[in-house]
């Protein structure tokens, strides 16, 4: 391993204004939570860029593999260090340069200068380290716009130091630093990725899952667990609730009619997300629901489900096509697991037609009849709660 350090740009970050140093508070914080096992890494961070260091080769490559999934980071490089001198240089941009493939790619040297008593100057070292650089690999084509390797000297007093390729980071915001909502996760391919949008843009989540045993399996709730631990690994931990849904299930199936059941189904899981949102002191509730994909998801459908709250429900898919939806379950690691076969609570009770453009008055009307607010009191106080780690390693492999 050549590389000493590692530079880390923010991008939008440092548009922030007077908020920025939170948001590099939060990064820092993020960044050192993904790499807590790695003893030998520090963090040190400017107003614009970060640096980090590693003593052990395998923190460094390890810290490599693990940074383009933070977000909030738009970019970081490897630096290579030296001592100042012309030829520890040559060799170092040796390296450098020949850590990646060079045929047929275009190049071109830049030169930083802050010890100005180092005894060339700068026109003088691009020449030099240029035409170094090029007797090597000859396969190298010298380009002053947009070259593929850009090979970037910078002299200070503390030594030369070398940089060339650039690892492009997840973007984004740092996870908790525009605060924290709820997350609908039921097993299927949507949520995963609606609560993974939403935590790109800097919101922490916790998540909430209805079961109905004996109806759904152990699992279909492993599943959710697997899916809580995928989305664990983009910055921060997750913490699980999984209500005990059978007994409202069971009620609707028995009080309300076939056609409208799906729509109650959704206002009762909706209520009782609202409640769990009010006692983690979250500000939202987001759903991997996109418009026109099932009856529960017509504008009609949506309006009816959505008048049990005022809370904000964040619906970030809602455009979506599902095969977009599906692409990005791919990029993320979690389409596999959301295929896996297992049956979720609304798969069991879906009614064969329900309504597309449930009412609200009638909806309210069947609901009337029935006293849920106890069996919702008594689901959200006997939920199971599960606080999902940051998960290393294995789950990084299988992204790479
Ligand atoms: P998904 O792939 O996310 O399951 P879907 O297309 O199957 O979505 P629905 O089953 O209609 O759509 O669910 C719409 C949304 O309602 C889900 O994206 C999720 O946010 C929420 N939801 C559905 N079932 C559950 C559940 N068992 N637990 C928690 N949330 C759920
Ligand atoms: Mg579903």
């Amino acid at each position: 391993m050549i590389w000493n350090e590692l530079l880390i740009r923010y991008g939008e970050l440092s548009l922030k204004g007077r908020n920025r140093s939170y948001f590099v508070r939060k990064l820092k914080k993020n960044i050192t939570a993904v790499l807590s096992d790695l003893p030998t890494v520090v963090l040190k961070s400017e107003r614009d860029r970060m640096f980090l260091l590693a003593d052990d080769p395998r923190d460094m490559e390890q810290a490599i593999e693990r940074l383009p999934f933070v977000f909030g980071i738009q970019s970081f490089s490897p630096v290579a260090k030296c001592e100042s001198t012309l030829e520890a240089i040559y060799a170092r941009a040796i390296e450098v340069v020949g850590s990646g493939e060079t045929n047929g790619k275009t190049f071109k040297v830049e030169i930083k200068r802050t010890d100005k008593t180092f005894p060339l100057d700068t026109g003088e070292l691009q020449r030099k380290i240029g035409s170094h650089v090029l007797q090597k690999f000859p396969g190298l084509i010298v380009q002053m716009k947009k070259p593929d390797i850009m090979l970037l000297v910078e002299i200070r007093n503390e030594g030369a130091f070398l940089t060339a390729n650039i690892h492009y980071g997840a973007g984004g915001m740092p996870v908790g630093s525009n605060g924290k909502t709820l997350l609908m996760l039921s097993g299927g391919i949507d949520s995963p990725v609606a609560g993974y949008l939403m935590m790109k843009r800097g919101v922490s989540i916790d998540a909430i899952h209805f079961e109905s045993p004996p109806f759904t399996s152990e699992l279909a709730k492993q599943k959710v667990i697997d899916l809580a631990e995928k989305l664990c690994f983009f910055g921060s931990t997750v913490r699980l609730h999984v209500i005990p849904f059978t007994q409202i299930q069971q009620t609707i199936a028995d009080k309300i009619p076939e056609n409208t059941s799906m729509t109650t189904t959704r206002r009762m899981m909706l209520q009782i997300a609202d409640k769990v949102r009010a006692e983690i002191n979250a500000l939202g509730i987001v759903t991997g629901e996109s418009l026109g994909q099932v009856a529960s998801q017509t504008l009609e459908s949506l309006t009816t489900i959505n008048a049990v709250t005022a809370t904000p429900i964040l619906r970030p898919l809602i455009a979506e096509d599902k095969l977009d939806i599906i692409d990005m379950a791919k990029k993320i690691g979690t389409y596999d697991i959301s295929i896996r076969p297992y049956e979720d609570c609304c798969t069991i009770f879906t009614p064969s037609k329900p309504k597309t453009k449930p009412k609200l008055e009638k909806v309210n009307f069947y609901e009337s009849f029935t006293d849920f607010e106890p069996m919702i009191d008594e689901a959200v106080q006997n939920r199971a709660i599960y606080d999902i780690p940051l998960k290393k390693d294995d789950l990084f492999d299988d992204l790479l």
